[in-house]
């Protein structure tokens, strides 16, 4: 740990961003900085804490979008009312993420900033087209959550931005969830995780299939060959397999055959089907 660094608290985005110097980093909740700090990794000189703004820790309903703050903690995500109601899946991620005392402290901004392929808040926010708020010395703008993930643990944000705030899309399809797997049980990092999103239209044909992967990647997105089979097909095993194998195919076009593929794909395939099942027994 270097002994010394600069510590800023602004209480404003614009005083946040004219602290941030090339030499700068951000820390919200700590719970991955303190580590990089300590290792060694971050190798700035000064450190602009941003957990006295309060603009970052909005949480609120505006038109049909739902706006969560780069600094609401994913207890809160876990546990808020609106968040369960219309964001469930980001709502399930919370929920296993990490350990209560560690959820008190971490952010949603944290998890997108820190770019750790593993990132639980991931794969909702790409389901939900998540659009995130960067602040930066030209003012701020809107970038699509997908984008700001440029490979494993490296952000695209550049020096001097500061995420804001997302804006999520709540949808009301009929099948909404997330799950994860990880070593363990509990308390576990992802090893893969999945968001998957999809209704049935009247004549029962599966419909709006959105499929995120996260984990497994250097980055997590949207699965668009799974989703575009998915879309007119009735539910049945048949197809979810058939889905599963193509899924799978598609990690395999930007990881290439790794050592961890005998694990990692019969698992993806398993949880994919698994999750895909309420639209043949539920709806
Ligand atoms: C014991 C333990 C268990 C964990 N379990 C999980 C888990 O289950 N799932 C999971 O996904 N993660 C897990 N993590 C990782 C970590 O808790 C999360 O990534 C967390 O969301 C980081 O948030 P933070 O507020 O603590 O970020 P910080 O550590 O403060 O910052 C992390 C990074 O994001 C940047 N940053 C922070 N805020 C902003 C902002 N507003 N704008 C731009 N950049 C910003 C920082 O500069 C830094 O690079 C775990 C960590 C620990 C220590």
């Amino acid at each position: 740990m270097r002994e010394h660094i600069e510590y800023f608290r602004p209480t404003t985005v614009d005083e946040a961003v004219a602290a941030l110097t090339d030499e700068a980093g951000i820390i919200a909740g700590g719970t991955d900085m303190m580590i990089d700090l300590r290792s060694g990794s971050f190798k700035g000189s000064r450190l602009v804490d941003v957990t006295g703004i309060e603009e970052l820790r909005v949480l609120k309903e505006e038109g049909d979008t739902v706006i969560v703050g780069a600094g609401v903690k994913i207890e809160e995500l876990r546990s808020n009312e609106l968040v369960r109601t219309k964001l469930p899946a980001l709502a399930q991620a919370a929920n296993k993420f990490a350990g209560l005392q560690v959820r008190n402290q971490a952010t949603i901004g944290g998890n997108v900033g820190h770019a750790a392929p593993c990132g639980d808040t991931h794969p909702p926010l790409i389901l939900y087209d998540g659009v995130a708020e960067v602040a930066g010395p030209g003012g701020r703008e809107m970038r699509p959550v997908a984008e700001l993930f440029s490979g494993p643990n490296r952000s695209a944000l550049k020096a001097g931005e500061l995420l804001v705030r997302f804006i999520l899309k709540p949808d009301t399809a009929a099948l909404v969830d997330f799950q994860k797997i990880g070593r363990r049980k509990d308390l576990a990092i992802s090893r893969v995780s999945l968001a998957v999103l999809a209704d049935k239209n009247d004549k029962g044909l599966i419909s709006r299939a959105k499929v995120v992967l996260g984990a497994c990647m250097p980055t997590t997105r949207r699965m668009p060959r799974t989703e575009e089979f998915l879309n007119g097909q009735a539910p049945s095993l048949a197809v979810f397999r058939e889905a599963a194998g193509l899924m799978a195919a598609e990690m395999i076009e930007v990881t290439g055959r790794r050592p961890s593929l005998a694990y990692k794909e019969p698992a993806i395939q398993g949880l994919l089907m698994r999750m895909l099942l309420p639209l043949i027994r539920r709806f």
